[in-house]
């Protein structure tokens, strides 16, 4: 987990300390103003807390101890009215193993921790988060297990494919691609959610978004002569990019340059990349530059995508 995000879940956490905090205070004290025992009760405390202090100067330790004890006693009895007026004990802390300080002695809470995958997650994926897709929601039950027309069971092609791509997040970071062949409805776009929320809530850089979207922000980047260039070094340097959809963009001589040039400095740099696209393996030298096809072939672990499309079959449940 990366420090800048651990800072800003504790920042969070205490946030939610002192919000925990005023609120007590402040119903205590709506408690307290309708309630005139307590009222008396306070000003008798204050009156001894002042006699207190002067007592100390005088050394009279006899009389001091005589004050403490008065002291703790209506304390305790103020705990009690106020208990009977129905105020809260204590504040209401969002994480009850360290009262929202962050800290149980001196490591990190475990709150903290949850509340840093939640900002990882919500910097990749927007407040949508990851829409849920996980490893453990994957369900294998919407394969088929007899061989389709391609000679393969989708279940057991599926099968491997989930163990792939949990090997792959387990793995991370090795430098290996995977790019996912198959129609619509066929669990691509979960799987690498899957994958990406696994990495970003463990720190690592990731980078989802579909490849019409990302190219076109880089073309545009790339043409902007004002820009800092700071997206597509991004593209060029997260520690995970995943292109949903390739394919499925409107293809520009600029477009597919950014695309070549994406594909070809991560791998030189040993950065990992999951394509997700429904263009078969043979179409994408057709479609794209044949120094992208080449790179994809040559560097990329192709999954298939076996099946009936999942929402279609979901929908009919
Ligand atoms: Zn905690």
């Amino acid at each position: 987990m990366n420090l800048q995000t651990i800072s800003e879940a504790l920042l969070k956490i205490k946030e939610s300390k002192s919000q925990a905090e005023r609120k007590f205070e402040a119903e205590i004290k709506a408690v307290t103003e309708n309630n005139q025992e307590i009222k008396e009760l306070d000003n008798l405390l204050k009156q001894i807390g002042a006699k207190t202090a002067l007592t100390a100067i005088t050394g009279n330790q006899a009389a001091l101890d005589a004050l403490k004890n008065k002291a703790l006693l209506l304390t305790a009895k103020k705990a009690d009215l106020l208990k009977a007026a129905g105020a809260p004990a204590y504040p209401d802390y969002s994480c009850k193993k360290c009262n929202d300080s962050g800290y149980i002695e001196g490591e990190i809470c475990e709150c903290v921790k949850t509340e840093a995958k939640r900002i990882a997650l919500q910097r990749v994926f927007g407040s949508d988060l990851s829409n849920g897709a996980t490893f453990d929601n994957f369900s294998l039950k919407y394969y088929p297990e007899d061989k389709d027309e391609s000679g393969y069971s989708p279940k057991k092609v599926m099968t491997t494919t989930l163990k792939i791509s949990k090997e792959f997040a387990a793995k991370f970071p090795e430098g290996k691609n995977l790019l996912f062949i198959g129609g619509c409805g066929l669990g691509k776009t979960h799987l690498s959610l899957a994958i990406a929320a696994e990495l970003a809530s463990n720190g690592y850089d990731v980078i989802y978004g579909s490849a019409q979207n990302l190219l076109q922000k880089a073309v545009r980047d790339s043409m902007d002569w004002s820009s800092d260039g700071s997206f597509t070094d991004h593209l060029l340097s997260a520690d995970l990019l995943v292109m949903d959809d390739l394919g499925t963009e409107f293809g520009t001589t600029a477009s597919n340059s950014v695309l070549y040039n994406i594909i070809d400095t991560r791998l030189q740099r040993g950065l990992s990349t999951i394509i997700n696209t429904n263009v078969e393996f043979e179409d994408l030298e057709k479609k794209y530059d044949p120094r992208i096809a080449s790179r994809l072939i040559g560097n990329y672990t192709a999954r298939y995508f076996l099946g009936n499309d999942i929402r279609q079959i979901k929908a009919e449940y």
